[in-house]
């Protein structure tokens, strides 16, 4: 990333440089233009303006001349004329001398019949009328002649600077149109360069960065899964996706740690039910949901009978693989209804049935305990283990209780009062205070 700041600042410092450069180059054209403009063709187009001037004096010259009556006039007018004519040979343009010098030779002829027709006026015989006529006739056509030729070499003259103040103007657009391309070029670059670094910035340094960001959050939130991070194009930013990445990967394993943890601490290990930690935290929450909803709840308390003595005959793996096939009876039902069943302690069982009433819950134990009472175990030297268990009920609703452990403790008294009826029997307690109540048997 720091290579390419670099690389971005000597490109900005560079193409400012060959702008700064390019515009040089252009200035200097535009000087040259408008000094070659200035030298050149200036002089030009103001020589032809010139010369169209002269043209104009010329033609009225030699109007003037055919027009004169006045030898003397005449004369002096000829002089102008030959003047100006011989102001035309220094001209370059062989065109224009030609053209002024065929004009000044018309002025001459035109004096010369003028004279023609002075001296037949002037002698003693009076002048041939139709000599003399043709003789005006010729000045008139020779006058006629040198206006022509003098509107012609006007002509050219404007024509000709037209073509020079066209090609100058050529010129001009021409060079205008050079710097406006230039300059589109030069203003267009950075744009489209600042366009692509824009691109370049949002796709190879927010985009990761903002990857970057979320994939902190979803570690934050402790989101399951295996932390994926696009790999940017910049190592620094790469460098960081990876310790992130790493960290997401230690916490998940973190979390699953903690999850297997959190299962085993709160499952028993030989019947894989919820043990009584777990189950005091359920009821804890159950209870406060009932109270909340006005619902009521059951806890069931099942306590096999005899264990000691299944223990002392049949050893004590046997035992175990009573406790794991009550277990089985306890997760059926649970899986039946919803219910929560969890070994509460040694031969020891408890169920918690949320929304449930007095009747049936005792109702629920005693499908428990005929299920238990029908197991049908077999030792290892092939005899037949039958078990039975006894049942104490407690119900929210049967009795006033403020606190979960209440309630427990309520079954709890319903499983002893169980134990001492005989065993292998469902009981309850009645209310407190209420003497006409008999205690409630399946
Ligand atoms: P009662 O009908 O009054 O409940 O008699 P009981 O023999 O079942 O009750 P007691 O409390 O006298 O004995 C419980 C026995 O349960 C004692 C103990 O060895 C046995 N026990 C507790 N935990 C386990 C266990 O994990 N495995 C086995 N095999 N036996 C256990
Ligand atoms: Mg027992
Ligand atoms: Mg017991």
């Amino acid at each position: 990333m720091i290579t390419a700041g670099r690389l971005l600042i000597g490109f900005v410092l560079l193409y400012a440089i060959v702008a700064a450069g390019v515009s040089i180059v252009f200035l200097r054209k535009i000087e040259n233009d408008a000094r070659y403009t200035q030298e050149q063709q200036l002089p030009l187009v103001l020589s032809q303006n010139r010369n169209a001037i002269k043209v104009e004096r010329l033609a009225s010259l030699a109007r003037s001349i055919y027009l004169a009556k006045d030898r003397e006039l005449e004369r002096q007018l000829q002089l102008q004329t030959h003047v100006l004519a011989q102001s035309f040979t220094l001209d370059e343009n062989d065109q224009l001398a030609k053209g002024v010098q065929k004009v000044s030779s018309h002025v001459k002829q035109i004096v010369a019949l003028r004279d023609q027709v002075r001296k037949m006026d002037a002698g003693d015989t009076s002048p041939d009328p139709a000599v003399r006529a043709e003789l005006e006739r010729q000045a008139l056509e020779t006058y006629q002649s040198a206006m022509r030729v003098t509107d012609e070499l006007g002509q050219s003259i404007v024509s000709d600077a037209a073509v020079l103040a066209y090609g100058m103007s050529g010129d001009i657009q021409r060079t205008a149109k050079m710097i406006q391309v230039a300059w589109i070029i030069i203003l267009t670059l950075p744009v489209l360069i600042a366009v692509g670094a824009i691109y370049v910035v949002a796709r190879h340094i927010i985009r990761p960065i903002n990857s970057a960001i979320e994939g902190l959050r979803s570690i934050d939130r402790h989101e399951k899964r295996r932390l994926r991070l696009r790999r940017p194009l910049f190592r620094e930013l790469s460098t960081i996706n990876e310790a992130i990445e790493a960290y997401g990967h230690v916490s998940l394993d973190l979390l699953r740690t903690n999850s297997i943890l959190q299962a085993l601490s709160e499952e028993d290990g030989l019947t894989t039910l919820a043990n009584r930690r777990s189950f005091e935290k359920r009821i804890g929450e159950e209870f406060a949901k009932a109270t909340q909803n006005d619902t009521d709840l059951a806890i069931l308390m099942v306590d096999l009978d005899h264990f000691k003595s299944i223990n002392d005959h049949y050893g004590h793996q046997m035992g175990d693989t009573c406790l794991k096939m009550t277990a089985n009876v306890l997760r059926s039902i649970g899986a039946e209804r919803d219910c929560h069943a969890a070994r509460y302690g040694g031969e020891e069982f408890s169920l918690v049935f949320p929304d449930c009433d007095l009747q049936s819950a005792i109702a629920e134990a005693e499908k428990i305990r005929l299920s238990i009472s029908s197991l049908i175990i077999t030792s290892s030297y092939d005899e037949t283990i039958r078990i039975t268990a006894s049942v104490g009920v407690a119900t929210i609703k049967s009795g006033r209780f403020e606190t979960a452990a209440q309630l427990l403790e309520n079954a709890d008294r319903a499983l002893y009062l169980a134990k001492h009826s005989g065993r292998n029997i469902v009981k309850s307690l009645p209310l407190p205070g209420r003497a006409d109540l008999k205690p409630l048997t399946a």
